[in-house]
């Protein structure tokens, strides 16, 4: 059946595309994990372009701090505490009935990578796309990219700056070859410390699409240079990445794939959030939420969404505590991730 396209109409128009790249967009699938600053520029364009399928991870909910930069959301969402990849694909829906989101509200790690990247009801992805705030997970899905050979279209942003980066298996480098490790905690700025500029943000959200789409379309115009800019000074720069494959990375040369093989973490502080994610021990924990609310009551407000349960902790002025179906926890208003272990085990149990 002919597919109506008069939509995409300025963008089928385009050499690069063409009908038969727009439906070849429709038909695509891409990954976008983290929906925040980047993750939310992302999703926007690739779901306004027409990309078929999106899938959608996300751990955290939508907070007033958030709307600064983070356009998919509104006061409403915030005000609401939304699961953010819950409100996206409420969003996403509205702005374009061709896109079908599937909703992640998880966090990505070790155990679950390949299951929600590879396995979702969307299938393999033809594109992963980085809208994530730390380099572990950056690290976890340069394994996931090159174990699977699935192109993973890296970003990162601070401050006024940003940088993007392809990396295709097969093709050229991959992160580690680039960036060998994670840095250690605290050495570098993150957005806590240095803020993020939304124009920055949107800078290098808008260029991660553009990759996405040149990589789902086939083009053969996909960049090859790590950009970084400057959205303050205007300072625009391109690294030629094209010789920069390391013949002893460990992940590429050696397809010893560690971050996928790790442990996962148990808690994690969230970037510019007081707020520290808890994890319950072991894998495949299904919480009652109904149980849980009612076994809360007495210890504060109380409210139960179809995604979690939110208790503020009377004997703990300033904190909440917001419970997944999956048992994962976002503690608000504790950056001590020992005192947000002690707290889940007190209030859900150890
Ligand atoms: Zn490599």
């Amino acid at each position: 059946m002919e597919r109506d396209l008069s939509r995409y109409a300025r963008q089928t128009v385009l050499p690069g595309i063409g009908r038969a790249g727009q439906q070849r967009l429709l038909d695509a699938h891409a990954a976008i994990v983290g929906c925040g600053t980047l993750g939310c520029v992302i999703a926007d364009q690739l779901c306004r372009a027409g990309v078929g399928r999106l899938t959608i991870v996300d751990r955290d909910l939508v907070e007033p701090g958030n709307l600064q930069r983070q356009v998919l959301f509104d006061q409403a969402d915030a005000d609401a505490r939304l699961p953010k990849a819950e409100a996206a694909r409420t969003r996403l829906a509205e702005i374009n009935p061709d896109v079908r989101t599937e909703a992640v509200i998880a966090d990505l790690r070790p155990s679950n990578a390949e299951r929600v990247i590879l396995d979702g009801p969307h299938g393999r992805p033809g594109v992963i796309l980085d809208g994530t705030d730390n380099f572990e997970t950056r690290f976890l899905l340069n394994d996931l990219s090159v174990k699977h050979t699935v192109p993973y279209v890296y970003a990162g942003v601070v401050g006024t700056r940003a940088m993007r980066a392809v990396f295709r298996p097969g093709v050229g480098p991959c992160l580690r070859c680039v960036f060998d490790r994670p840095p250690a905690p605290g050495s570098q700025p993150t957005c806590e410390t240095a803020g993020v500029l939304a124009p920055a943000a949107a800078m290098i959200g808008a260029m991660q699409a553009a990759e996405a789409i040149k990589l789902l379309v086939g083009s053969d115009a996909v960049a090859t240079g790590l950009v970084e800019l400057d959205a303050w000074t205007g300072m625009h720069r391109s690294v030629d990445l094209t010789r920069s494959a390391d013949p002893a990375c460990p992940c590429c040369v050696g397809r010893v794939f560690e971050h996928l093989e790790a442990p996962d973490p148990d808690a994690a502080a969230l970037c510019g959030r007081n707020a520290v994610q808890v994890m319950p021990a072991g894998n495949g924990h299904r919480i009652d939420l109904d149980t849980l609310a009612a076994a809360l009551q007495g210890v504060g407000a109380v409210s139960r969404t179809p995604f979690m349960v939110r208790a503020g902790l009377d004997e703990h002025p300033g904190v909440t505590l917001s419970v997944f179906r999956d048992g994962r926890a976002v503690i608000e208003g504790v950056e001590d991730t020992s005192r947000a272990r002690a707290l889940y085990a007190r209030y859900v149990g150890a």
